[in-house]
């Protein structure tokens, strides 16, 4: 444990209650706090957990906040899909009752080393990747944070050898204290969330939050190619880099086919570049920050190699969804943003045709338009955020109007030839028309694997008769 915080007798605010605020307050009470949870969904939506957290003495105020209740506290912790400034929380830290999020007083608890992973995409690849890689290398790994798991429900499984290692989001590191990594690892910076955020300064503030309480003992592992990252390097820790482009002094960078990690002038080989087997070149820096990450950790270049030929990817993300007739159908339900969606264009040589749309989340679409215009030879658009994308990329490429993604793979079908990718890459969050990306995802594989059924029948029927043996 570091430095700890005695919740017993402390009267603690739990703001939110999806996954995270629920075992937040189940683990306070559990520790002896007096606890309060309050969400602004009625109790009917919420009956399970209300059921749940009553028997665990959490008092509920539900279907809206209790102003009062913010300014009657010793802590509040935050769920990361609650917005930083809601008024309620300012008044409290006018009053000095400190806000925190979960990862702060997971954070305060968890024994072990910690490796944190934040950047705007490739987030949850890179931190599935490493623990794969560390759990190859016998290494004592648990995983948790953005990715699934909150922090605090590894607590009680982490030990002094064991290595957590955490996705960590801008809006969790929004709200953190004392929160310090062993080694936090930034993989890029570019616009996401702004809608949240405000402006791009602000939300790469957050995000360089990873390293504030970090010491000189402590390690950062940065994207030497991104000039974001590159001007705002923190001062404290002990920096590695990882690179694709170029060799560095220190970190991880790739020399022909091999992976290399140097530090003061001695060389290692981590994996080999061909072992990858995952789509595209951000892949690649993904691949080189886990291994960098791995190395620090002290996993061995033969475990390493064994973890990066043996990961396979993580569910929507650019997820091969199947084959209809010549034409190949790619998952990527995960790019939420346009630099995500960017990527996975730049992972398929053409012809594409791309489905985009969803919520908008306040970045411009423009970035897409040069990929679009070498490799695609359609856009498809979904959702509400199909006027700004199709005023964005006028002129770029051929746009269709599709509406729902039903409609938009009835198009594809239509319009795709031989040789072809589909590619779900909707550069948008999916909350206008699904519940959440994964919905999203599923509904996409569900529809290839509905549309390949009837391809197999079609065609089936469309077959000559057998031959009359009688
Ligand atoms: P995150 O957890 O940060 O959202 P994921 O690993 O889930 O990241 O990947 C999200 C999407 O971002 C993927 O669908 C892929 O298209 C894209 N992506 C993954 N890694 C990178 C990267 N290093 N740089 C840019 N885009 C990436």
């Amino acid at each position: 444990m570091r430095l700890g915080f005695d919740l017993s007798g402390k009267r603690v605010l739990v703001v939110g209650l999806a996954r995270t605020g629920v075992v937040t307050s189940l683990f306070s009470a559990g520790y002896g706090a007096t606890v309060t949870a309050t969400d602004e969904r009625p109790e009917s939506d919420l009956s399970e957990t209300a059921a749940q957290l009553r028997a665990a003495a959490v008092k509920l105020e539900l279907g809206g906040h209790v102003p009062a209740s913010f300014l009657e506290q010793d802590l509040i912790v935050v769920s990361p899909g609650v917005p930083a400034k809601l008024p309620q929380l300012e008044l409290a830290r006018a009053q000095n009752i400190p806000v925190w999020s979960e990862i702060e007083l997971a954070w305060r608890f968890l024994r072990g080393k910690l490796v944190a992973i934040t950047g705007s995409n490739g987030k949850t690849t890179t931190t599935a990747l490493l623990a794969h890689i560390l759990q190859t290398a016998n290494i004592p790994t648990l995983v948790g944070g953005n990715i699934g798991t909150p922090l605090l429900a590894l607590v009680e499984s982490s030990t002094d050898p064991s290595v957590t290692v955490a996705e960590i989001s801008s809006f969790q590191l929004e709200t953190i204290d004392k929160f310090r990594p062993e080694i936090g690892v930034l993989l890029n910076l570019t616009p996401d969330h702004l809608d949240r955020h405000g402006t791009f300064e602000e939300y790469a503030n957050a995000k360089m939050r990873l390293f504030e309480n970090q010491l000189e003992r402590d390690m950062a592992v940065l994207n030497a190619d991104d000039p974001e990252i590159t001007k705002r390097m923190p001062a404290k820790p002990h920096i590695f880099w990882f690179s694709r482009q170029k060799r560095v002094a220190a970190g991880a960078f790739l020399r022909d086919n091999e992976i290399i990690f140097r530090n003061e002038g001695s060389e290692a080989v981590l994996a080999r570049r061909d072992q990858i087997s995952l789509r595209g070149e951000h892949n690649v820096e993904n691949v080189l920050a886990a291994c960098a990450a791995a190395y620090l950790v002290g996993a061995t270049p033969a475990a390493i190699a064994n973890g990066v030929k043996s990961f396979s990817g993580v569910e929507h993300r650019l997820e091969f969804a199947g084959e209809i007739s010549g034409v190949q159908f790619y998952n990527d339900s995960k790019a939420t943003n346009v630099d995500a969606a960017v990527k996975a264009i730049e992972a398929f040589p053409g012809p594409l045709l791309v489905i985009f749309g969803g919520k908008d989340k306040g970045s411009p679409y423009t970035p897409l338009r040069d990929v679009l215009h070498e490799r695609a030879r359609l856009a498809l658009l979904i959702g509400e955020a199909a006027p700004k994308i199709a005023a964005d990329l006028e002129g770029a490429v051929e746009i269709r109007q599709a509406g729902t993604l039903e409609r938009a793979m009835q198009l594809a079908m239509a319009a795709a030839q031989p040789g072809d990718t589909v590619l779900l890459a909707p550069a948008c969050s999916s909350f206008d028309q699904f519940e959440n990306y994964e919905q999203r995802g599923r509904t996409f594989k569900d529809l290839v694997a509905r549309h390949a059924n009837q391809s197999a029948t079609g065609a089936a029927a469309a077959e000559p008769p057998p031959a009359d043996k009688g």
